[in-house]
């Protein structure tokens, strides 16, 4: 069930239902809007009485939803989420540029790279210091030494940190030192991690699973949400296929499907989604045109010398000249944005 306030409605009116809501033992989620708020009920497992809301005042409609989804949906918020990540946004007019290296792998890896990242103007540093491997052999990440240098490249460059939780013991110690915590594809239907992302205070990064569904994936983030946190991004990374030719098969079609049903902001990771350096660039370019959000790319500064993912890293080279075609591109699309 969804409230839909009428534009006039007072607090005290929105808070009247909100109390409803919780004295029939269900949770409430007011969404405020441009020109409304609506208010997602969840909790309940059979339908909640419409009659129960529909005379309360400052309340519109109430609303009946029929998909599997209610907090994720433009039913409840018709205009798109902007994620505030330290001190910038994901979902405004700007596009956001997400770089990193893979993993952390050093100190002097991490500040060579983020010094790039800085010039290039992204506001985002993504690195890895707990990594999921298909091989428990393969480099697993610095733990919390990594994340000590990630928050020392905040320091000194200002950027804003997202880096990977995997289990909630690593959640915590990334709340303790980024400022958006990345959910890996293959966490997407850890439901008992997405519960405990959707209590923290951080904004969430929610990969798509190597095989999810676009309503999987949307469920995904509808367990983060349904636990009171709002702030979420959706990452196309790329699906399993049948597919040769590349690691994963990026999915650009899901972008303007997500933004049919959705209100969250979703960006295009070509790194995962291509695994080859000479796809990046390409693939960058269509996802930033298909509609994205913003863009998170690998970066390396010695693509050959990286401990997880060379093969698809970018160089610094690489990168510069990535930013600038994504940029025009961009700007092209939005001409607000490049006047802005
Ligand atoms: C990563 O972002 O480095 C990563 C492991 O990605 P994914 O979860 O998409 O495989
Ligand atoms: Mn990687």
């Amino acid at each position: 069930m969804l409230i839909v306030m009428k534009t006039d409605a007072t607090e005290a009116d929105i808070e009247r239902v909100v109390q409803v809501v919780n004295e029939l033992g269900f949770r409430a989620h007011p969404m405020p809007g441009a020109t409304r708020t609506a208010i997602g009920i969840t909790g309940n497992q059979g339908a909640v009485d419409v009659a129960r809301f529909e005379s309360l005042p400052g309340v519109a409609e109430a609303i009946r939803v029929s998909k599997p989804y209610k907090l994720i949906s433009l039913d409840l918020r018709p205009e798109k989420t902007v994620v505030q990540v330290g001190d910038a946004t994901i979902g405004g007019d700007e596009l956001a540029i997400v770089a990193g290296p893979c993993a952390v792998e050093s100190r002097a890896q991490a500040f060579a790279i983020a010094e790039a990242v800085r010039k290039s103007g992204a506001r985002f540093f993504r690195g890895g210091a707990f990594k999921p491997r298909t091989s428990p052999y393969a480099f697993q990440g610095l733990g919390e030494d990594g994340l000590k240098i990630l928050s020392e490249v905040r320091e000194a460059y200002g950027l804003n940190i997202i880096t990977e939780a995997i289990d909630e013991a690593s959640l915590e110690l990334v709340e303790r030192y980024g400022d958006m915590i990345q959910i890996g594809a293959r966490n997407m239907q850890n439901f008992s991690l997405l519960k405990r992302a959707g209590r923290s205070q951080l904004p969430i990064m929610l990969k798509r699973g190597l095989s999810a569904t676009l309503d999987e994936w949307l469920l995904a983030a509808e367990y983060v949400m349904a636990e009171g946190n709002y702030n979420v991004v959706l990452c196309e990374r790329g699906v399993r296929t049948f597919a040769q030719h590349t690691r994963n098969t990026l999915d650009l079609a899901v972008i303007p499907a997500v933004r049919r049903l959705s209100h969250l902001p979703v960006v295009v990771d070509p790194s995962h989604g291509t695994g080859k350096n000479y796809m990046v660039l390409p693939l960058a370019r269509a996802g930033v045109a298909v509609g994205a959000d913003g863009l998170m790319v690998e970066v390396h500064d010695q693509p050959e010398r990286a401990l997880s993912d060379g093969a698809q890293s970018l160089n610094l080279e690489q990168y510069d000249q990535l930013i600038q075609e994504v940029r025009a591109i961009h700007e092209a699309l939005t001409p607000a944005a490049a006047v802005g």
